[in-house]
């Protein structure tokens, strides 16, 4: 955050306001952290200050200190643009563009609060009076930390806050493997573990909560992954029908696509999930090296992300949607073999 963007920021905090705090569309891990970790030091500091979720989001993130309090945009549908209407500041968080919330977008656009950015992804748009971005940080959640330091307000973090952005540093890192992981993410986490975050409960509880049908699921998706050696590409598919006898619950596809990327040589891996709801095929893309998936999926699939993260969507059938990807391939072999 530049200077000038401190001082605004304490400027617009340093008396109570309304304010309301928003994760991208299918929070995860680092959406739920982050937002949830900042709402409880704006309650804290005197503010009103409520979560609002574009939507439902897996129940292995519904254990998370102050989760009760989260108001969801499909469910509460009248309290939340309520909220967002008379809310003076909304903080966006873990997200770089409001078409990033789905059917919150309009309502975003429409409010007369001033906007604040904390995120990580690249090329964000211009839309917050204060945009606090940096790319080369592995999650919002470290962000907020850093946020935090910069209100000298880091003695108010209480094991809750703590456990929330422990809980989304460790998500988006992949407890703490990927490459964006620092000694200063390692510093904020014995930080966030001294204010009382548990490490083994906070792993436990988000992946040691497997339901038996998630890990027929996952049976599946391995027995469909498919490996395109001369392109050192894996990529899995999941249809609707697939889903349906599995029982499938949000969230339980979290993960799979790293199944693909864990192949010896493999540096790019996909896995195209069928939504016959939305009539789309929803896309995750992970790399390894410097290949770059989020130019991937903004080229081909209307999505973006992260160098070695990334997603999107396609509105064309499963089959025509993998056919479309095996097709564009050959203009990547080289960047692929590097
Ligand atoms: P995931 O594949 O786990 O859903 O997402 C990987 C990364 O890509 C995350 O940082 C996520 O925010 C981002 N992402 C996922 N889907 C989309 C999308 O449709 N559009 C954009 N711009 N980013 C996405
Ligand atoms: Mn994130």
């Amino acid at each position: 955050m530049k200077n000038a963007e401190i001082v605004l920021l304490k400027e617009l905090l340093a008396s109570p306001k309304k304010i309301v705090i928003i994760p991208h569309k299918n929070p995860d891990g680092d959406a739920m952290g982050s937002t949830l970790a900042l709402g409880q030091y704006l309650t804290k500091t005197g503010h009103s200050a409520t979560v609002i979720t574009p939507n439902d989001y897996p129940k292995f993130l519904k254990w998370l200190p102050g989760d009760n309090q989260v108001v969801n945009f499909e469910f509460q549908n009248k309290k939340a643009k309520r909220l967002i209407k008379e809310a003076e500041l909304i903080f966006t968080l873990d997200f770089n563009s409001l078409s990033r919330v789905g059917d919150m977008q309009h309502d975003l656009e429409k409010a007369t609060a001033q906007f604040i950015m904390i995120d990580h992804h690249q090329q964000p748009d211009d839309y917050a009076v204060v945009t606090y971005s940096d790319v080369t940080v592995c999650a919002t959640c470290q962000m907020v930390y850093h946020t935090f330091e910069m209100l000298d307000a880091t003695h108010l973090v209480d094991a809750d806050m703590a456990t929330c952005l422990y809980t989304g540093i460790m998500t988006d890192t992949g407890s703490f493997r990927f490459r964006s992981t620092t000694a200063t993410t390692h510093r904020v986490i014995a930080n966030l573990i001294e204010k009382g975050a548990d490490n083994a409960y906070i792993h436990q509880q988000i992946f040691d909560a497997n339901s038996y049908e998630r890990m027929q699921l996952l049976g599946t998706a391995l027995t469909n992954l498919v490996k395109l050696e001369e392109y050192q590409t894996a990529y899995i598919t999941l249809s609707q029908e697939e889903l349906d006898k599995h029982n499938y619950q949000k969230g339980d596809t979290e993960g799979f696509v790293n199944y693909g990327l864990s192949l010896d040589g493999v540096v790019l891996a996909l896995i195209f999930i069928e939504n016959k709801q939305e009539g789309i095929v929803k896309i995750s893309l992970r790399s390894k090296g410097d290949f770059s998936v989020n130019l991937m999926a903004r080229e081909h699939f209307e999505g973006g992300g992260h160098t070695n993260a990334a997603g999107g969507k396609s509105d064309r059938s499963l089959q025509e949607t993998v056919d479309y990807f095996i097709s564009i391939l050959p203009q990547y072999k080289e960047a692929l073999n590097e």
